[in-house]
């Protein structure tokens, strides 16, 4: 009888035949494909890759294949009407007027139907007014301007650079200020990396180049007029301007070229005078209902075909998206015709392999979270893990993941029998590589391994309903600099040659990439005893204890006030250790033969992330249901534990009602305890 929980070596050949079959010049060669034209989200040419895609899904042998539409709101500037912003003179002229277009890269000049750089979901409106500089336009940024150095944006256009956080939290922050209109521009100092040259020469932002993006704040609804609903022909709509998220004020996109004329405006020695620093932001852009096409595939689980796993990535893309998503579509594409292969040798899944391309994830989530909406009863009973697959490097460095804590023990044993793709570590596992440029902590000798975010189709698999999930990609050092993302990041110069010049010219990188990924949705389907790890949920859970306590325990005299006490939480932490230990030991004695028993065991497992999911959610943000996991309230991109606690806490001592904010505070930490204590509950023998 076999023995040796953590192990499957029953399909381990299988597995490194699956991992080996899988090309980089095959990755190369789709991501040129997929990258010749424009894909945006709503357009005939991303329907048209959507049908290409599932063609070709179909011809690798999945077992079946199709095309799930949504009608949802998104948005575009208007051609006959472009966005620009103006520095008007003392009468009121425009002497100065930000570019239309970013110049296109050579090669790609007869390409029609490149939309301009915008910002998706802005207002309407033609706002003037003086300029304030925000800086990244962050919580501790309008903190400081309004706390500290008493400057008022009430009324002002504030003008903010991308980077360090979601550019949608910037908007929300500057409308909560009191602007009336925000320009994002990208500076050197975050989009330009020492030493190399702008594209194409290198892989640096050009002066003229800017980053396109949507401003929503969602929060986990999806299509702003469906919440909680598939936007389907018969869904009831909200009225458009009663969207979830929708910002009230236009915001506006630049390259630094432009942010130089607008910046100097507020220089002290500029010789222009006060009255004549007046900006006029000119925006057109408007909100459209519009079809979306997702495409879903299948390979039907030999054993038990009513358990899913997902390995999802967004199609839709603002240009020829050579990094964003397509670097992540082919990846998927490799990983379907190796699986294919698999197949048409005979071979299937223990359990059901899903795969999904996913439209319009660059307008809010859209085509993921309507699918997640659409399929919620069953995905909530079925589905064990989601893998996501969006762009697959963002540096040249090494590998980058973020997971939930049951993934971290096989993403280790993944990496362990995948090699390096580095030059010079041919005979280096992609294990040892990352662990040499990458340790977690002085505490944790191993690879770091982060929270999940958001920002990214998982969201509603991961946040809503409770999936166990996590993504992996290559990325670059990223010690200090963590959401500044990419230089030419949604921009034009997103293009297959990025990508073959700089980034991976060999594509040995995407192609370690894919074999994680490959792995992980491997594993997770044909392995008898699912491969998650709930010990490993304890110890992330005590550290996330140990860490919102510390927090709470830089207001001393308050936490004795108001009897504060992480007490009840660190006991659940502790009743969960030892649940998950038990289980732990009880996988020794189980009787792999005896499917009844495994199935238990398994259903164990799967339920342990869905019994972290509160219903009535987190406060004010129904769709955040995770009470372990959630976005940040100050940057979508960021994943916060205990988020519920961790907000209650936040900038507690201007509170104006101290006795009110602690008393939340107390009701945070008792939901967290309920919680924790319910998921051990699910690990303790069954009867
Ligand atoms: N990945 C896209 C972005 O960062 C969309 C993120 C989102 O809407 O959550 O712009
Ligand atoms: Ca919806
Ligand atoms: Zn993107
Ligand atoms: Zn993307």
């Amino acid at each position: 009888r076999p023995s040796g929980v953590q192990h499957d070596h029953a399909n381990d050949s299988k597995l490194l035949d699956f991992l080996n079959e899988i090309q980089a010049d095959n990755i190369r060669q789709y991501l040129r494909k997929f990258t010749q034209l424009p894909h945006l989200a709503g357009t005939e040419q991303n329907l048209k890759l959507a049908k290409e895609i599932a063609n070709e899904w179909e011809k690798f042998g999945l077992d079946s294949v199709e095309l799930v539409s949504y009608d949802v709101l998104l948005s575009y500037p208007k051609p006959e009407q472009p966005n620009y912003i103006s520095i008007l003179n003392q009468f009121g002229n425009e002497i100065f007027n930000t570019s239309l277009t970013e110049p296109v890269p050579e090669g790609y000049e007869g390409v029609s139907d490149i939309v301009p750089p915008y910002n998706a979901f802005s207002a309407k409106g033609q706002p003037e007014g003086e300029l304030v500089y925000v800086n990244y336009g962050r919580t501790e940024d309008f903190f400081q301007l309004e706390r500290d150095m008493g400057i008022n944006c009430s009324g002002k256009i504030v003008i903010a650079r991308y980077g360090k956080i979601f550019r949608g939290n910037k908007v929300k922050n500057a409308i909560l200020a009191g602007a009336k209109g925000i320009i994002l521009f990208s500076d050197p100092a975050d989009y330009c990396a020492p030493g190399v040259d702008v594209y194409p020469s290198g892989w640096n932002l050009p002066g003229r180049g800017a980053q396109r993006g949507n401003v929503l704040n969602l929060n986990g609804a999806g299509d702003p007029l469906t919440p909680g609903y598939p936007a389907k022909e018969y869904t009831y709509r909200a009225e458009q301007d009663e969207g979830v998220g929708l910002p009230k004020i236009p915001v506006h996109p630049i390259g630094y070229s432009d942010a130089v004329h607008l910046l100097t405006l507020m220089c002290k020695r500029t010789s222009i005078s006060a009255p004549h620093r007046i900006v006029r932001m000119n925006i057109y852009t408007s909100n459209q209902v519009t079809r979306i096409y997702n495409v879903i595939g299948r390979i039907r689980g030999a054993v038990e075909p009513d358990r899913y796993v997902i390995l999802g990535g967004h199609r839709d893309a603002w240009v020829f998206g050579g990094i964003d998503p397509t670097s992540g579509v082919a990846v998927v594409h490799e990983i379907a015709r190796s699986v294919g292969t698999l197949v048409k040798k005979g071979w299937k899944p223990r359990r059901t392999l899903v795969f999904a391309s996913w439209d319009a994830e660059e307008f809010g989530l859209l085509g993921s979270t309507e699918w997640a909406e659409e399929n919620a009863k069953i995905l909530q009973e079925r589905a064990v893990a989601y893998i996501n697959a969006d762009s697959s490097i963002e540096g040249m460095y090494t590998l980058r993941v973020d997971c939930t804590p049951s993934l971290h023990t096989l993403v280790y044993d993944i990496t362990k029998k995948i090699s390096s793709p580095e030059p010079g570590e041919e005979t280096m596992t992609l294990y040892d590589s990352w662990h040499k440029r990458d340790n977690w902590t002085n505490e944790r000798n191993a690879p770091r391994i982060s929270k999940l975010g958001s920002g990214s189709d998982f969201e509603a698999y991961f946040i809503r309903l409770g999936i166990a999930a996590g993504r992996a990609r290559y990325t670059k050092n990223t010690k200090t600099e963590r959401y500044s993302s990419y230089p030419v990041y949604h921009s034009v110069y997103e293009t297959f040659e990025l990508v073959e010049r700089f980034y991976d010219p060999s594509f040995r990188r995407l192609q370690a990439v894919a074999r994680v990924r490959a792995g992980l949705i491997f594993q997770l389907s044909d392995s008898q005893l699912l491969p998650l790890d709930c010990v490993e949920y304890g110890a992330a859970l005590h550290k996330y204890t140990l860490n919102i306590e510390a927090i709470a325990n830089r207001h001393p005299d308050a936490i004795s006030r108001y009897n504060v006490s992480f007490d009840s939480l660190l006991n659940a932490v502790k009743n969960f250790t030892s649940a998950a230990q038990a289980f732990h030991q009880r996988l020794n004695e189980l009787d792999r033969y005896n499917p009844l028993e495994m199935r238990m065991v398994n259903d164990q497992l799967m339920h342990l992330e869905r019994a972290f999911i509160d219903p009535l959610g987190l406060p004010g943000r129904p769709f955040y249901r995770h009470i372990i996991f959630a976005p940040s309230i100050h940057n979508k991109y960021a994943g916060e534990s205990f988020p519920g606690i961790y907000d209650a806490l936040f900038d507690i001592e201007n509170a104006p009602e101290q006795d009110k904010a602690w008393d939340e505070v107390r009701r945070q930490i008792s939901i967290a305890t309920f919680t924790v204590q319910a998921a051990a509950m699910v690990l303790m023998p069954l009867a």
